[in-house]
């Protein structure tokens, strides 16, 4: 391109002196053209992520002490452990709003464990054992497919291209268990603590003593079309230096659109709240915002929470962002 470029000014200024005998050719300096900006990150492949979110959805319904729950832990680890991450599946118990006793599974995958410099990653796998949001059948259990699968599909091709690319940091992957099965709003005045009872388990209990990370990113909801992630209020308030970097690189890659300057207080409670109130790991949370009613999307804890929900373009646009945000740190 460049050099048809210069081919066509010479030839430009040959015509353009009008005579038949062109004696000199002025010469041409080249301009160097500005150099685009490089962005090293290894491709972040959203026909993979979707297949991950896929194959959890097509287990069923996922909640604590359920066949399908149970079948799913299984394929989460020997994914993660199939990408070379070291994996552990960590068994807690809790008693949910109702009195179930459920066994708690949280999944943990770690990359390069002996690195010192470390990132969490994080978001929740279960799915919620009603739909309490829907108009039908409000006692049945959902497939969460944009509300507990988006993130861990994203997380899982993130952690394929980890094991391919090698960065210089440590990763830590966690599936949260029992994110999802906190009391229905307007039955108690809504305990938060009945929510998030995995990563509260976790954030009591760590992997590993004395665990720390830089800095955590959760994902929930994250994976509808056109997705739109505000500045949401927990994240500002434990890491806005972290909102700021990765809402920065979601520009910079070209997803401003997904990734908007815009603070929200509409969370409420959501599993990066435990990891930086009792971990003490400053989280932040990547996570659709519903501008129409100031909510989350429109099909949050109902059936319509299915596949049609999983847009590839999302995936992508979060999944490179994660990536570019681990490339980065050194
Ligand atoms: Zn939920």
């Amino acid at each position: 391109m460049k050099n048809k470029l210069l081919y066509l000014f010479i030839l430009f200024l040959i015509i353009g002196c009008g005579n038949d005998t062109v004696k000199e050719v002025i010469p041409v300096v080249e301009k160097e053209p500005t150099p685009p900006i490089k962005i090293e990150r290894p491709e972040f492949n959203a026909d993979s992520a979707y297949l991950y979110v896929k194959e959890q959805v097509d287990f069923g319904p996922r909640f604590p002490n359920n066949k399908a729950h149970g079948k799913c832990a299984i394929y989460l680890e020997n994914k993660l452990k199939s990408f070379g991450l070291t994996t552990m599946t960590q068994i807690g118990s809790a008693t949910t709003f109702n009195n179930q006793k459920i066994t708690i599974k949280n999944i943990i995958g770690e990359y390069n464990p002996d690195a010192k410099k470390r990132i969490l990653l994080f978001a929740h796998w279960d799915t919620r054992p009603f739909a309490d949001q829907d108009t039908k059948d409000m006692t049945k259990p959902i497939l969460g497919a944009n509300d507990g699968a988006s993130g861990v599909g994203i997380l899982m091709e993130v952690a394929r291209q980890l094991s391919i690319n090698q960065p210089a940091i440590g990763v830590d992957i966690i599936f949260f268990d029992a994110e999802d099965y906190g009391e229905p709003a307007g039955m108690n005045n809504t305990l938060s603590e009945t929510y998030c009872l995995g990563s509260q388990y976790w954030a009591k209990n760590m992997h590993k003593k004395d665990y720390s990370a830089d800095f955590g990113i959760l994902l929930d909801m994250a994976g509808n079309a056109n997705a739109y992630f505000t500045q949401e209020a927990i994240s500002m308030r434990y890491a806005p230096h972290i909102v700021q970097k990765v809402w920065h690189y979601g520009k910079l890659l070209g997803y401003g659109n997904h990734f908007v300057n815009k603070s929200t207080n509409f969370v409420g409670t959501d599993d990066h709240q435990y990891v930086n109130e009792i971990a003490g790991i400053p989280s932040i949370d990547i996570i659709h915002y519903e501008r129409a009613s100031g909510n989350f999307h429109s099909t949050w804890h109902t059936h319509n929470d299915n596949m049609d929900v999983i847009d590839k373009s999302t995936l992508s646009a979060v999944g490179e962002v994660l990536l570019y945000t681990i490339y980065q740190e050194k």
